[in-house]
């Protein structure tokens, strides 16, 4: 029997925004032919699951903070009760871990931060980034269980819908032989890049750490923006490492990504590829961000910078 298990995790309660991007994922995947949608949860809403597309919810008995270790025989019981033979794994703090250990016991393979799935032939070719992301890697299954942790960003999140369906309770879980001693939770200030529907991002074509001031005020001025950066304005410090955009830093998927004195360079689009509307300031016209973008500014940034943000003004 075909089937795909998403695994579901919650912050502070609530379905958490990357268990919604693997409902949409898994119900583009079922879409193809990849059977019936279900899902596990360790405890909490498994009623908002079936809300956004799981017909079947298997709950446990660990907490919804458990380990890896404690969750892994209760995801394996819910995939054989299910049927499912391809198992959604979030490329979260959780899922890094889980999705490995899951595969371990499996005796199969798992394709880690995933960007692309599809159904081909009734099995799952899954895609995701590899040298630098200069390639792109494709896996596919002989045989077995499925599994693949999936990037954040790289979905569109489910949709809530009518629901309806059984939740069923899992026996089993595991043991757990690591104590947690403590979380500290990062502080963000403002609207998280993750989460922007707008990101302005400065790049070493910036050529001075204080330019960021002026993208600052053009994401004030734009509001519910962000600002981001490149890895090489981040390296220079001129703008926090968690706020780099890219293969190793933030992946975002907004409305419109204003990419300032960015060449484009393939990790940088690594993580802002998904943007819906790419636009460009940036002198030079044969610069890969120019050639991707929706719309381009050839010139320098710091005559367009300054009238742009007048405008914006005008709008208000
Ligand atoms: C394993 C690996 C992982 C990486 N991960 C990431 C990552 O996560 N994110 C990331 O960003 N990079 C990453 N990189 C680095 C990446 O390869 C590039 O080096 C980096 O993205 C370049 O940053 P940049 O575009 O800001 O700088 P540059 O490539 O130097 O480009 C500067 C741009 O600014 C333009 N410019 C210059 N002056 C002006 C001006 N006055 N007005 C307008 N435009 C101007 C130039 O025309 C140019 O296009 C990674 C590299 C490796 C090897």
């Amino acid at each position: 029997m075909a089937g795909i298990l998403v695994v579901a995790e919650t912050v502070e309660g609530e379905i958490s925004g990357f268990t919604l991007e693997l409902l949409g994922a898994a119900k583009v995947l079922s879409g193809e032919g990849g059977g019936a949608v279900t899902a596990f949860i360790a405890s909490g809403p498994a009623q908002a699951l079936l809300a956004h597309g799981a017909e079947t919810v298997y709950t446990s008995a660990a907490a919804a903070d458990s380990l890896a270790e404690v969750l892994a025989p209760a995801v394996e019981a819910a995939v054989a009760a299910s049927g499912a033979d391809i198992v959604l794994v979030a490329q979260s703090s959780l899922g890094r871990d889980l999705g490995p250990m899951l595969a371990f016991r499996a005796k199969t393979g798992v394709a880690m931060d995933c960007t692309g799935l599809a159904i081909e032939g009734g099995r799952l070719r899954a895609t995701r980034s590899a040298y630098g992301g200069n390639a792109r890697a494709e896996h596919t299954w002989k045989s077995g269980v499925q599994i693949v942790t999936v990037k954040g960003k790289a979905f569109d999140p489910a949709q809530a819908g009518a629901g309806g369906g059984n939740v069923v309770p899992v026996e089993v879980v595991g043991e757990a032989r690591i104590k947690v001693l403590g979380v500290s939770k990062a502080v963000a200030e403002g609207i998280k890049l993750e989460d922007a529907q707008i990101v302005v991002s400065g790049g070493r074509g910036l050529g001075d750490p204080s330019a960021f001031k002026q993208l600052e005020e053009l994401a004030g001025t734009l509001k519910q923006a962000a600002v981001g950066a490149s890895r090489a304005a981040c390296d220079l410090g001129w703008w926090p490492p968690a706020q780099q955009v890219g293969l190793t830093g933030k992946t975002v998927s907004p409305n419109l990504y204003i990419a300032i004195a960015i060449s484009g360079a393939s990790q940088h689009m690594a993580g802002m590829g998904g943007s819906k509307n790419i636009v460009a300031i940036n002198k030079d016209a044969d610069a890969n961000m120019v050639k991707v973008s929706k719309f381009a500014i050839v010139d320098d940034y710091k005559k367009v910078l300054p009238a742009l943000i007048a405008e914006i003004k005008k709008l208000g």
